[in-house]
């Protein structure tokens, strides 16, 4: 994809420039050239040259001598002396006492210099500035013929255009996400061919709206629209619509739309929408230049006539932030989700980001993208790479398996720690915290089986985790699933308090979210008896970690604590009894782990069965 910039940009630059070169000048150049004419010499020679006479002009200054001779041809420069005859002396050698400058500048020089010259260069950055601001305010006019998008800073409007070229993304590029994909080629395919919708009648969709979680890859889509249209792309980002001066948001809107309507068809991608499409409300210290940008954005999107082959396209992970006049029929009329990847969805982002590095054959994608749910395809790119850095530092031609399961460590846990302090003790704990996470997910029936526990310190600072995978992706969880995972959470801290008879701050990640799952199951998803199907909660910035506030009396969430409270102790309780059940394994299993470290889900089954069996054969 070629962006398309203009000379025009060097313009600022130039005076920038120039600006500089004078300063420099002024400070640097300019008394060198005014020493030239100043000889350094010892004291000595003053003393001399006052014993011959021969002295012209004399100037005493704070650590410094200047005199001339006779003719005042030279001027020359010598250190103070503590000689309190000095002047006596100076006197009687007939000298001339005066301030000697060695930069006889004339008076037009000076005026010149000091007042002609800055007014002209002033002059001249202001002009500058005045016409770019004029450029702007008409709309870019200008701009137009001569293609000048893409100048950013006190340039033009900033929108890029994008002309199609061989090297671009394409819909290729973009793994799973179908759906997606589906809407957006049609809106190309109409593009191409609009005689064929004409015929039916149908109307060319005017906007269409990419909402997901960040990092699903909605740039990349409008990306690949870019490479797949043949038509010009304008690409802006909604901060950029964000200005310094008051009203040069909604003037950039209209700018923008004018260039899209005169290069028909074209496509323009506003991302990050939510930076102006948001909610306008009545709240303290609301935003009028966003809202001004906003309702010229709404005019606009209303103004133009979508047979011409204009489509907007617009991203957000805010998509309920968003202004709901943004959103009706005729403006963004699709809404294209974009989602998480499920784990075909993974194992795809896997692969077409894996052909991009060297891997050994023997490497199996499926699993890896069975190893990170929730991953998303930017979390997925991160771990391709990871991988093929981590190949590079062990010395190797392609990346292995092995690479790929550490780096989706170093992703979601950050990097081994080098020469993290642990005590044994500590180590000791560590191993029975986790070790007693992955048996009490491993002994409750609806648990997923655990695929690897470590134990060695990450740059997160946890010390040592569990990976549990779902065999599949789970859309649906039952009421007894959630409740299992409770009780795996708390199962870390169970596992100390059994063996140590003490705990440790360990398990403040564990509390956090067991927690938030109770308070879920309570307040969103009618599982408590006493609340029945009562929504007590909203959640915002569903895409964004989902903040939630609650929706009830001051004494419901009373209650709603002590229900939470209730729960999480019923589970832990569970966990506990579990555990007890079952110390041998988990002594077993701990100790294993504290010698190796890090132990696979098969070496963990295999464990856990030995035991199981030791103890039937004692029975
Ligand atoms: P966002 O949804 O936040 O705009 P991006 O489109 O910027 O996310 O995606 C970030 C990066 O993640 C992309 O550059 C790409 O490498 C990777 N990525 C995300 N989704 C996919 C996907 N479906 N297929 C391939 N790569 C993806
Ligand atoms: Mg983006
Ligand atoms: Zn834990």
């Amino acid at each position: 994809m070629q962006e398309m910039k203009t000379p025009k940009k060097s313009l600022l630059y130039y005076c920038i420039v120039a600006l500089f070169i004078l300063t420099a000048l002024n400070l640097f150049v300019f008394p060198l050239l005014k020493d030239i004419h100043i000889q350094d010499v010892s004291y000595n020679v003053l003393m001399q040259m006052a014993d011959a006479k021969n002295i012209g002009q004399v100037e005493i200054n704070e650590g410094e001598i200047l005199f001339t001779d006779k003719e005042n041809k030279q001027i020359y420069r010598t250190g103070k002396m503590d000689d309190p005859n000095l002047t006596e002396r100076l006197y009687t050698a007939g000298a001339d006492f005066r301030s000697i400058s060695a930069d006889e500048m004339s008076p037009m020089q000076y005026f010149f210099l000091s007042f002609v010259l800055p007014t002209l260069l002033f002059g001249f950055l202001g002009w500058i500035l005045f016409r770019q601001l004029k450029k702007r305010m008409n709309g870019g006019a200008n701009a137009i013929n001569s293609m000048t998008f893409g100048m950013g800073g006190l340039g033009s409007g900033s929108a890029k255009v994008y002309v199609k070229s061989d090297g671009g993304i394409k819909f290729a590029d973009v793994a799973g996400e179908e759906e997606a994909k589906d809407l957006l080629r049609e809106i190309v395919d109409f593009l191409h061919d609009p005689e064929k919708y004409k015929e039916i009648g149908a109307k060319l969709p005017k906007g269409a709206l990419l909402s997901g979680p960040p990092g699903t890859g909605k740039t990349l889509l409008a990306k690949a629209v870019a490479g797949e249209a043949e038509v010009p792309f304008f690409s802006i980002s909604g901060s950029e619509f964000v200005e310094m001066f008051v009203g040069m948001g909604a003037a950039k809107v209209r700018d923008l739309f004018k260039q899209a309507n005169e290069k028909a068809p074209c496509i323009v991608f506003i991302d990050e929408i939510d930076a102006i499409g948001k909610r306008r409300d009545n709240t303290m210290g609301g935003n009028d230049e966003r809202e001004q940008t906003l309702n010229q954005l709404l005019t606009e999107m209303d103004g133009f006539d979508s047979s011409k082959g204009v489509v907007i396209l617009a991203a957000t992970n805010r998509p309920e932030a968003l202004d709901p006049a943004l959103l009706r029929p005729g403006r963004f009329d699709r809404r294209i989700p974009v989602e998480l990847p499920d784990l075909q969805g993974r194992a795809a982002i896997l692969r077409v980001h894996a052909k991009k590095i060297k891997t050994a054959p023997d490497v199996d994608l499926d699993k890896i993208a069975r190893t990170c749910p929730g991953a998303s395809g930017a979390d997925l790119a991160n771990i391709v790479n990871e991988a093929a850095l981590r190949a590079v530092r062990s010395g190797r031609k392609a990346a292995v398996q092995e690479d790929f399961e550490e780096s989706i460590e170093t992703v979601i846990a950050g990097y081994r720690k080098k020469n993290a302090i642990m005590s044994d003790k500590e180590k000791m704990i560590v191993a029975y915290h986790e070790v007693g996470h992955a048996l009490v997910a491993a002994l409750q029936s609806h648990s997923a089986p655990v695929e690897k526990i470590t134990i060695i310190p990450r740059t997160s600072g946890a010390l040592g985790y569990t990976m549990q995978v779902d065999e599949a992706d789970k859309t649906l969880l039952t009421k007894t699933e959630l409740l299992n995972k409770i009780t795996t959470y708390t199962g870390g801290r169970s596992a100390e308090e059994l063996i140590f008879k003490d705990y440790t701050t360990g398990a403040s990640n564990d509390i956090e979210q067991a927690t938030r799952l109770a308070r879920a199951m309570i307040t969103r998803y009618g599982m408590s008896e006493n609340f029945d199907m009562l929504a007590l909660e909203t959640v915002s910035n569903a895409y964004l970690g989902g903040d939630s506030s609650l929706a009830c009396s001051p004494e419901t969430q009373t209650k709603i604590d002590l229900a939470a409270a209730e729960l999480v102790k019923k589970q832990h309780e569970k966990a506990r009894s579990i555990l007890a059940e079952n110390t041998d394994s988990l002594h077993r299993i701990a100790r294993f782990l504290y010698e190796k470290e890090t132990i696979s889900g098969e070496e963990f089954m295999e464990l856990l069965q030995k035991t199981e069996k030791n103890s039937e054969n004692r029975d």
